[in-house]
């Protein structure tokens, strides 16, 4: 194992590894627990990605803040190694979001959605980010998704993330136009049978593939995440001992993970199921806290930490003696 792989020593400086690109939301969240209440921490689904990602990558965030955004949160996300030339300021407040999450803190309802800013948001690429080979869509409209891929030159890898608002409606057919154009879609499990119309989970997974994903990954909240890969199934267990506060952008986070570690050990082998065991290892860090600015302190130690935890969850080594002992074979028919 060279230093530079997972569980040997940490990830290192981010120079030399190809970087990745968001599209997504930049926020200030207010967010109710049955503990806590907090009012404008910094938020968004680009925010947890890109301070995920770049434990691992060079990360460059295209989105928009008003000019309330306060400096404090844009130095957090420039710390590491997040490039903020796409992150536009424009005249007028941020975009915000409000959510109150039920005592088992998986139910959650949206309170208020201001949209602001982010309302008349056209994603602009800067020239210097049209070739990353990695592209992460966060949740935002499919027609703003689709401009970003037009703008792009043919990227190695492009990621999918989508919510049920998009589902219905006018915005339907211009979702289901993009999936042709993704490698894969990260997905809810409720909103891949509302998408497909399949109340069968396999079905629902094979009615995106058909449409052109090779890849899709069902999110089960705090139960994992069920990834079909190209010719594999693959089960991702969520660590079983996080000590949750504010689940607020698990799924940006689980990305942010799974996309940097793809930048950074590549796909080939087991590469993409562990870059899946980075983006739960990571979502579990990333809701031990509210908002999105103490992923800024998170160390990547602790995130494989919990990687080779998940790894050792599934496995079952070939000499263990249920493999090497077989039962002995029923006999039918027999006295
Ligand atoms: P998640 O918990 O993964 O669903 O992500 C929650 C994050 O998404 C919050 O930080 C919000 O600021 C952001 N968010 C909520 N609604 C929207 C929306 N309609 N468009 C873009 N971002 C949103």
């Amino acid at each position: 194992m060279s230093q530079d792989e997972p569980g040997a020593g940490g990830p290192g400086p981010t120079d030399g590894v190809p970087p990745i690109l968001v599209v997504g939301s930049v926020a200030l969240d207010s967010v109710a627990t049955p503990e806590r209440r907090v009012r404008d921490v910094l938020g968004g689904s680009a925010s947890y990605f890109s301070l995920v990602a770049s434990l691992l990558a060079p990360v460059r965030v295209v989105g928009v803040v008003g000019e309330d955004f306060p400096e404090s949160c844009r130095r957090t996300l420039s710390r590491r190694s997040i490039d903020l030339t796409g992150l536009v300021t424009e005249e007028g407040k941020t975009f915000r979001w409000s959510g109150e999450y039920d005592p088992d803190l998986v139910g959650r309802r949206t309170l208020r959605t201001e949209l602001n800013v982010f309302e008349s948001f056209q994603p602009k690429i800067p020239q210097s980010y049209r070739s990353t080979p990695l592209v992460f869509l966060a949740n935002i409209d499919p027609d703003l998704q689709a401009s970003v891929l037009d703008q792009m030159s043919d990227p190695q890898w492009v990621f999918l993330d989508t919510m049920d608002f998009w589902m219905e409606g006018a915005k339907r057919q211009s979702l289901i136009g993009l999936l042709d154009r993704v490698d894969a879609v990260l997905i809810d499990h409720v909103e891949a049978r509302l998408l497909s119309g399949q109340s069968h989970l396999q079905d629902a997974v094979q009615w995106i593939r058909d449409r052109g994903p090779k890849i899709v990954v069902i999110k089960r909240g705090d139960c994992g995440a069920l990834a079909r890969l190209e010719d594999e199934w693959f089960w991702v267990p969520p660590y079983p001992e996080s000590a949750v506060q504010d689940p607020t952008g698990a799924g940006d986070s689980f990305a942010g993970g799974v996309l940097g570690a793809m930048a950074r050990w590549g796909t080939s082998g087991s590469g993409l199921r562990r870059a899946l065991l980075v983006g739960a290892a990571a979502a579990s860090c990333a809701i031990e806290a509210f908002g999105a600015e103490p992923i800024a302190e998170l160390s990547p130690d602790e995130v494989f930490r919990r990687e080779a935890v998940l790894r050792r969850m599934t496995e079952v080594s070939e000499g263990d003696p249920a493999t090497v002992a077989r039962p002995p074979a029923v006999r039918s028919g027999g006295a």
